[in-house]
């Protein structure tokens, strides 16, 4: 039986783990299938407190995990595919193995969205990505396209100039989501096209199993006309990662959960922490922060509870 079962291994699982572990509960974290989480696909982060020089986001994670194991932490591998929410102790199976706890902190953050086009899920990974820093290397000298609007978007469009012969940046509105100094970083980038108003349509070439361009629609006037493109990059935004909760848990209706107040769920001893809940900051240091909140809220509830 375990006092505290932390999901997720980015910036909110990894905090409250630290602080879980200093508290002497010997937090055990279920890390996912991508440990580490979306910090782990990003390259410089120049925007957590305490890094002047900025630093690079999977050193950030790892050196939270070192943090956290120096107090007792552990660490597993795999994901959560069941969870039984109904009655204390809550049991969670991680890939064939149930295991037990009497408080839970939901850190199991957010995932990529896609287009959902059948020719662009049939190339992912042959052309199709969602994680510039994972295989920008692979376009050296190539036609990139990025597709958003958001700051995701800009940040991928300006990594991906540093391996790409030129980046295309298509969105579907004219104006954008991202932050001002984001969008002047990008527009400033001679490597970088703007296409705006535009969608992608289809992806090819499924026959070919890899990607040589794309078709291209104007939302405005109906245009279409083809692009060759070497790697097309999907920036566009991501889903909470809140599947096996569904129907258990209070989730709004894109599937964020609803907080109950603080860190709180609408389960008595289950808590949140992070993108998992949070859609409107989603920044690694909000992330930390609520990892903090919940850690500190587990901390009270055992304590009330007398273990
Ligand atoms: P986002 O802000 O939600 O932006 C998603 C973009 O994708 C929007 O421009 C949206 O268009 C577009 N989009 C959504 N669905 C689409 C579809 N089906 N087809 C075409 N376009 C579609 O997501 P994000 O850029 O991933 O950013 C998420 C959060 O992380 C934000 O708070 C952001 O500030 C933060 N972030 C910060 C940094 C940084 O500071 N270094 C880096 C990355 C992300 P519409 O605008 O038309 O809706």
């Amino acid at each position: 039986m375990h006092n505290v079962v932390i999901i997720g291994s980015g910036c909110a699982g990894n905090t409250a783990a630290i602080y879980t572990a200093r508290a002497g509960l010997k937090p055990l974290v279920i890390q996912g299938r991508e440990a580490g989480g979306q910090l782990s696909l990003t390259t410089e982060v120049e925007n957590f407190p305490g890094f002047p020089e900025g630093i690079n986001g999977p050193d950030l994670v790892e050196n939270m995990k070192k943090q956290a194991e120096k107090f007792g932490a552990e660490y597993m591998h795999g994901a959560v595919i069941e969870a039984d929410l109904s009655q204390r102790p809550f049991r969670l199976n991680i890939e064939g193995d149930w295991i037990e706890t009497r408080t839970l902190i939901i850190a199991s953050g957010a995932k990529a969205r896609w287009l959902d086009l059948p020719s662009e899920q049939k190339l992912i990974g042959h052309g199709v990505s969602s994680c510039a820093t994972c295989d920008g290397f692979f376009y050296r000298e190539k036609e990139i396209m990025v597709i958003g609007g958001g700051d995701s978007a800009m940040e991928e469009a300006n990594f991906l100039t540093r391996f790409g012969r030129r980046v295309a940046l298509v969105h579907r509105r004219d104006s954008f989501r991202a932050s001002k100094i984001m969008l002047e970083r990008a527009k400033a980038n001679p490597k970088i096209e703007f296409i705006m108003n535009t969608a992608v349509t289809e992806v090819h070439d499924v026959e070919q199993n890899i990607v040589t361009g794309v078709t291209l629609k104007n939302l405005v006037t109906g245009e279409t006309w083809r692009r060759e493109v070497d790697g097309l990059f999907v920036a566009i935004g991501h889903i909470p990662n809140t599947q096996v909760f569904e129907g258990q848990l209070d989730l709004d209706p894109d599937g964020y959960i609803v907080s109950h107040g603080g860190a709180r769920t609408n389960i008595t001893g289950v808590f949140h922490a992070g993108d998992v809940q949070d859609r409107v900051y989603r920044q690694a240091i909000t992330a930390s922060g609520a990892g903090c909140m919940a850690a500190i809220e587990v901390e009270r509830f055992l304590e009330a509870e007398g273990h």
